[in-house]
């Protein structure tokens, strides 16, 4: 009998402690989505999602401490364990259903000298460049409310579509594009600081913003930076001109909201004021 209850009181503790203040943002969500895992700052977790970055990083923020944990598009629609631990043991476990994002496709035709600009030799390049530049994130959250459309006109809502260009797959569409015309205004999506404002071969003169936590902004293709690197900008400041430098079938914003170095759902941010109104 005092075994039994042993027991009993052993499972009701673990219980007790695995429930201490370990929450998620939820556990259902499209592919290019995202969700973060919340705990006490004095706590040191690790999270385990295979679906999900190696290592990701832990933001303090009042008295807790936040993952953001993103969900590539081409990850395929499914039900992923994630769990987390403290000092070697599961102290958290859940499943999280990843469902079909029904992303469009599109299919682009252009010259080899163009097709040119987006191999993967000059795709890694200008990838690398930006990852060493995300490398430190301001740890403060700097973002304010929901985000900021960019151009104030209507974007082609093709995030996550299967690109063809030249009649082969080249991946998948990173972010959101927006058909402005060559030179109109572009405006900082929210607060945050300049990391990034240099011309790469695929992306045109491209501009990153860091708006802390890991959360960036990026804008490509464009004719002229109005900031420089190591800026602080605020929601609505002018940043730059649109254009067509880059990789382009025409003048257009390319527009991504990534964790750290995969790209999200941009929607997610520019509709929801994330990490507020709780
Ligand atoms: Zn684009």
């Amino acid at each position: 009998m005092k075994k039994i209850l042993l027991l009993l009181l052993l499972c009701l503790s673990v219980l007790a402690f695995s429930d201490a203040g370990i929450r998620l943002s939820g556990n259902r969500l499209k592919q290019g989505g995202f969700f973060y895992v919340e705990y006490p700052a004095e706590k040191d977790c690790e999270v385990i999602f295979s679906r999900g970055p190696k290592s990701p990083r832990a933001y303090k923020r009042g008295d807790k401490k936040y993952v953001f944990i993103p969900v590539h598009y081409s990850t395929p629609a499914g039900t992923y364990p994630l769990s987390v631990r403290e000092e070697g043991r599961t102290v958290f476990s859940d499943a999280i259903v990843v469902e079909d994002g029904n992303f469009k496709k599109s299919y682009l035709t252009v010259t080899k000298t163009m097709a040119e600009k987006r191999s993967d030799k000059n795709l890694q390049a200008g990838t690398d460049k930006i990852a060493e530049a995300k490398k430190n994130s301001l740890k403060e959250k700097q973002w304010s409310g929901k985000f900021l459309n960019p151009t104030g006109i209507k974007s082609s809502d093709n995030f996550g579509s299967m690109r063809f260009v030249n009649k082969k797959v080249v991946g998948y569409h990173s972010g959101l594009d927006y058909p402005v015309p060559k030179g109109s205004t572009l405006k900082a999506a929210n607060n945050g600081k300049v990391i990034f404002a240099q011309k790469l071969t695929t992306t045109g003169n491209t501009l990153v913003i860091d708006h802390g936590m890991n959360i960036f902004s990026s804008y490509s293709h464009l004719s002229a930076f109005a900031v420089q690197e190591g800026q602080m900008v605020k929601k609505g400041d002018v940043i730059g001109k649109s254009g067509d430098t880059g990789f382009v079938t025409g003048p257009h914003l390319h527009f991504v909201i990534s964790i750290g170095s995969t790209a999200v759902n941009p929607s997610l941010f520019l509709n929801a004021a994330v990490l507020e109104n709780e």
